[in-house]
């Protein structure tokens, strides 16, 4: 026993040191596994100066990014409940009401309505660090009203993604919104207005395989991880080692599956560049 306790306080020793570490000054690069000194990142917008790999955003500094000042929360009003009364390691109910308790409101989206480089548009963050992004019943919902407003105000609609996938904890009523998210992209289709998808590192899973790639123009950061199952799973599936740089924007660029790859200093230029010609000539036909 005492041996037990022992190896348990030598390991929550060891789990405070790595994260105390890191936090501070130094962050490891994760596609060139280099230690780059955190300050330096406030100078290129979190994109890795030796390599330049994109590094996860926060949903504010996106929008500050994309947006012009004066943006409004569409749909603040949705949050998640518990339909399935799912446990897994821990209840999902708790884990709702705990990322409630520290702060974040907004499901793993937040929608907002407003003006990119003057032209109108609803366009919506995913927040990677609720629940890994994942899409559950709110994600869905806040999507197909955020296509249904965009419908109503004659705009665009921008959606940026990074996902791990359909959110377990609502099960089947998860997978439901691959297709609610997908008819309702299809109804702006249908009225000619554009939708955007701007994928980030990582989306995955079920978000990879409904709205993200369903773009009229799909638009990838450098480096991001695109897929529906990780390489690490396929690997062991096929039992074949993948080519070097599978599943990464640019290798799916190259494939067709995405439009542009985009540096994360163009973005704004590249989409308000998008909108002036898609809008231009969906105004000139009304
Ligand atoms: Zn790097």
């Amino acid at each position: 026993m005492s041996w037990f306790i022992k190896k348990r306080q030598q390991k929550i020793a060891v789990e405070e040191k790595t994260v105390r570490v890191p936090e501070g000054l130094w962050v490891k690069c994760e596609a060139c596994k280099e230690l780059i000194y955190r300050a330096e990142l406030v100078n290129t917008r979190n994109v890795c100066p030796k390599c330049g790999y994109h590094f996860r955003i926060g949903v504010e500094e996106r929008l500050n990014d994309l947006m012009d000042p004066g943006f409004v929360e569409l749909f603040g009003n949705l949050h998640s409940t518990d339909p399935l009364k799912f446990v897994a390691t821990k209840p999902y109910a708790d884990q709702l009401k705990k990322l409630r308790d520290s702060g974040y409101d907004h499901d793993a989206i937040l929608m907002v309505e407003g003006t990119l480089k003057g032209s109108p548009v609803v366009l919506g963050v995913m927040n990677f660090d609720y629940l890994a992004a994942s899409m559950g019943s709110v994600v869905g919902e806040k999507i197909r009203l955020g296509a249904e407003e965009a419908l109503k105000k004659n705009c665009a609609f921008i959606l940026v993604s990074c996902s791990g996938g359909a959110r377990m904890q609502e099960g089947t009523l998860s997978l439901m919104q691959m297709a609610k998210t997908s008819a309702a992209l299809a109804r702006l289709d249908e009225a000619g207005l554009p939708f955007l998808s701007v994928l980030t590192d990582p989306t995955t899973g079920g978000v990879s395989a409904s709205f993200a790639m369903l773009g009229d123009l799909n638009i990838a950061e450098p480096k991001a991880l695109i897929c529906f199952a990780g390489p690490r799973v396929i690997e062991q599936t096929i039992k074949q080692t993948l080519p070097e740089g599978f599943q990464r924007a640019e290798f799916l660029q190259q494939h067709g599956m995405v439009d542009k790859v985009v540096t994360r200093d163009q973005l704004r230029d590249f989409l308000a560049y998008c909108l002036g010609w898609m809008m231009g000539s969906a105004a000139h036909d009304q």
